[in-house]
């Protein structure tokens, strides 16, 4: 794993999950500090403080991290944010460190296709073959175990 040093300030700002996800609709695109509080809503179902998002916000821009450019949206002034390019590739090394946090975690619950070996992250296709339980990660995969069962016999 590249240790990368201007990670650093990064690492201290991602002291709690809020903030985390606030990056990661960061990420996706510019977005403004008012959408950034409905989307979080709607997505992890519980309300998020202005006075968290908007610090954060400057916080970030300060490290260089984040951007904004200012625009009226319905006679008022909005404030719509970026990542600058520093921002988007700390990210993109901090949430691939996070994927590999993740997946150490989930690795025993997640299944394997029998078929091709791809994990499986959500819902199985499970059939029973020859008395046998086997799990797919879909239905055309059963088929394609099926029939080279059938070739090799
Ligand atoms: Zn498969």
């Amino acid at each position: 794993m590249v240790k990368d040093k201007s990670l650093e300030g990064m690492d201290d700002l991602i002291s709690d999950f809020n903030r985390f996800y606030i990056l990661t609709l960061l990420y996706k695109g510019p977005i403004h500090g008012y959408s950034i509080i409905i989307q979080f809503k709607c997505r992890i179902g519980k309300e998020i403080s202005p006075s968290l998002v908007y610090p954060f916000l400057q916080q970030l821009e300060e490290k260089g991290y984040v951007k904004h450019t200012a625009e009226l949206v319905e006679d008022k002034k909005r404030k719509n944010f970026e990542l600058t390019k520093t921002g988007k590739e700390c990210c993109t090394t901090l949430f691939k460190r996070f994927t590999e946090l993740v997946s150490t975690a989930i690795e025993s619950s997640i299944y394997a296709c029998d078929h091709c070996n791809c994990k499986i992250y959500e819902s199985a296709y499970r059939e029973t073959i020859d008395c046998i339980e086997m799990t797919f990660c879909c239905i055309h995969c059963a088929q394609s175990y099926k029939q080279s069962k059938t070739i090799n016999m």
